[in-house]
């Protein structure tokens, strides 16, 4: 059937008409806000390359969850710094560090109002800034996963919902399910970082996480950006590992790997809109250059379009707002 008898523009003549037949919809009840979690004095700290984007003490956590909450979001990812860094991390599998105990604080203030999802990694921890132990300039894969278990191990017992390792470590979804049940703990599920690309996208997150390298890169352990089936593969492997939840990081330069893991797998996906994804919009807008609003919006529907069922994204309080309006 074609022109003249069929005409697509029929069914776009008002926004009615084009809501009848819309295909996606964002809701916020797939969103999910990251946040950023620091022992210091001050209440928060902004972010430069991130504006709008904050470091909370613990305190002023609970402040930012209480409007993160009040616009129907259901999930923050949660990302610690802690006070001191040292060569191999300790402080990531201390049961009182800066995760365990921001955990707790949010579970007693706000029980199942929100759920808290934490990232497992040692980037943060340590004081070289790699995911893991270095031995001879190489971060050591299976002395990692080890370490891992152990931090995964410390947010469950601390309350976390959800814990999400994001290392890019061979085996860690496998080590992190196995010391969960080892403790007794079958029902929380992992939600596992499984094809994560070496991108230029996380700069500006290195500055909120203050988690730069110190020397070398990442690509030893992410995922090289042309590679599209390795991700099937890599996702694959969580998934036999008995990850819960897949994730592909980047979204929105990465739409064809989120379309072929829809394709081809059916346990729920996730896909992280990242920091550098976030500030292009942003300060793009701030310059005029874009309408932020139309921008944002159509920047996540893509990733929904693409097959995402959750969305991990900085611009989620934007759009919860947009959603209490009715404006979506
Ligand atoms: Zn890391």
């Amino acid at each position: 059937m074609g022109f003249p008898v069929y005409r697509p523009r029929r069914l776009r003549k008002n926004e009615k008409l084009r809501g009848l037949v819309r295909e996606t919809e964002l809701s916020v009840n797939h969103l999910v806000y990251p946040v950023f979690v620091k022992e210091m004095s001050e209440e928060k700290i902004a972010i430069p390359s991130m504006p709008g984007v904050y470091q909370f003490s613990p305190e002023g956590l609970l402040k930012e969850i209480d409007e993160v909450a009040g616009l129907s979001i259901p999930a923050i990812l949660l990302f610690g710094i802690p006070e001191k860094k040292d060569e191999t991390g300790s402080s990531a599998v201390d049961k009182n560090g800066i995760i365990p105990q921001a955990v707790r604080a949010i579970k007693k203030r706000f029980g199942d109002d929100i759920l808290v999802i934490t990232d497992v990694c040692m980037c943060e921890y340590t004081s070289h800034g790699h995911c893991g132990l270095v031995k001879d300039g190489n971060v050591d894969n299976d002395e990692t996963l080890k370490l891992l278990a152990r931090s995964a191990l410390a947010h469950v017992m601390a309350g976390a919902d959800i814990v999400a390792p994001s290392d890019m470590m061979d085996g860690r979804v496998r080590a992190i399910r196995e010391m969960l049940d080892l403790h007794g703990d079958y029902n929380t599920p992992v939600m596992s970082y499984a094809a994560k690309y070496a991108s230029c996208l996380y700069n500006p997150f290195r500055d909120a996480a203050e988690s730069a390298p110190q020397f070398g890169d990442r690509k030893g352990y992410q995922m090289d950006p042309p590679n599209e089936r390795e991700a099937l593969r890599e996702i694959a492997l969580d998934i036999e590992e008995g990850a819960d939840i897949i994730m592909v990081k980047p979204a929105l330069f990465y739409l064809d790997v989120l379309a072929r893991a829809r394709e081809k797998f059916d346990i729920p996906l996730a896909a992280y809109s990242v920091s550098g994804e976030y500030t292009m919009i942003k300060l793009a807008a701030e310059k005029g250059y874009l309408d932020f609003k139309r921008a944002v919006l159509e920047g996540t529907i893509s990733i929904k379009r693409a097959g995402a069922d959750i969305i991990i994204t900085y611009f989620a309080k934007d759009i919860g707002k947009w959603a209490k309006e009715n404006s979506l």
